[in-house]
């Protein structure tokens, strides 16, 4: 098929290359024009402008973008993606966004004669580049089935959540979850160390005992503890702390909208809140044990 995808950072550029693996066509799109030149070498088609993408033929188009602002500027935006595609082309985000905003953009599209996803991912940069992505997809059953190759071709789980926005209350969902244990590994790593224990030994004894959980067996955020993790190259790559607390203001606001209390999600945030406000936004989300450690 030809795709359009707009959006190749982190997460964007390896999903990308998967759908140019699976044999389809690609136009891509990004401000960051050294994004656009790496995925022009490994054999895409690149656009000016998300007009140029809903131009260029597409028969399907993918985005994969910071914010819902982000989102709604290239979808709704005069020069943006509804302003121009043809009828019948397939939209699908990626992005992690709010479900109202989600609905919102959905409804738009669909009114105009094009079927769309919200189709957020979990599995990092990791599960992006292998091809392992679980996709958390919103969106009529039908549509769902259009998408399904596509999705397979940068997933190994598509789950059909229900109906649109439903895609992002599965992420937000697991996300607020993802944030509250990575503060409760951090907290328990530091102390333990604090104490006098080792990192490694401390970390072999929570993950076959009942404290262990994805952030403390995959992800464990105490330096030395892992290879190819973040912590072991100073908290570069990965999932950015700011992104972190993007979904937890994603979580807690969707919340007090449903006047459901979430007060260990809310506690997460001013965490990642006030490491932001440190300056410390663009480490990875493991980075938080450096709010507890007296090393650091
Ligand atoms: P990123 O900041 O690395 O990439 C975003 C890309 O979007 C950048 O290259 C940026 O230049 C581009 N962009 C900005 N405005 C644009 C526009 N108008 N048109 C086209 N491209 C534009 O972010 P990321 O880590 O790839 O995350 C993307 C989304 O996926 C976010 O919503 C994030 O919450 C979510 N997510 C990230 C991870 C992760 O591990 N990084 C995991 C799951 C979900």
């Amino acid at each position: 098929m030809h795709i359009g995808f707009l959006g190749l950072g982190n997460m964007g550029a390896p999903m990308a290359r998967n759908l140019l693996k699976a044999g389809h066509s690609l136009t891509v799109f990004d401000p960051f024009t050294q994004a656009v030149a790496a995925l022009v070498e490994a054999g895409a088609s690149a656009a000016a402008s998300p007009t140029a993408v809903a131009k260029a033929g597409v028969e399907v188009i993918v985005t994969m973008l910071p914010t819902a602002a982000h989102v709604k500027q290239v979808y709704l935006g005069k020069d943006g993606l509804l302003a121009h595609v043809g009828q019948g082309v397939l939209l699908i985000d990626s992005s992690t966004i709010d479900p109202l905003s989600a609905r919102e953009v959905a409804t738009l599209a669909t009114a105009q004669g094009n079927p769309m996803l919200d189709a957020p991912v979990s599995g990092g940069t990791g599960g992006a580049a292998a091809g392992t992505l679980t996709f958390m997809v919103g969106g009529s059953v039908s549509v769902f089935d259009q998408a399904l190759p596509i999705l397979s071709a940068m997933g190994k789980n598509v789950v059909h959540c229900g109906s649109a926005g439903n895609g992002q209350v599965a992420k937000i969902a697991n996300n607020m979850l993802l944030g509250i244990s990575m503060v409760g590994v951090a907290e328990a790593m530091a102390l333990g160390v604090a104490l006098g224990m080792d990192a490694k030994v401390l970390a072999g004894i929570i993950n076959t005992s009942s404290g262990r959980c994805w952030s403390s067996e995959v992800y464990n955020p105490f330096p030395g503890v892992l290879d190819n993790v973040p912590a072991a190259r100073g908290y570069s790559g990965g999932f950015g702390s700011d992104l972190m607390l993007k979904d937890l203001g994603l979580a807690t606001d969707a919340a007090r909208h449903a006047r459901q209390p979430v007060p260990l999600g809310a506690t997460a945030q001013q965490l990642y809140q006030t490491f932001s406000l440190q300056g410390h936004g663009g480490l990875d989300f493991s980075a938080i044990i450096n709010l507890f450690r007296r090393e650091a």
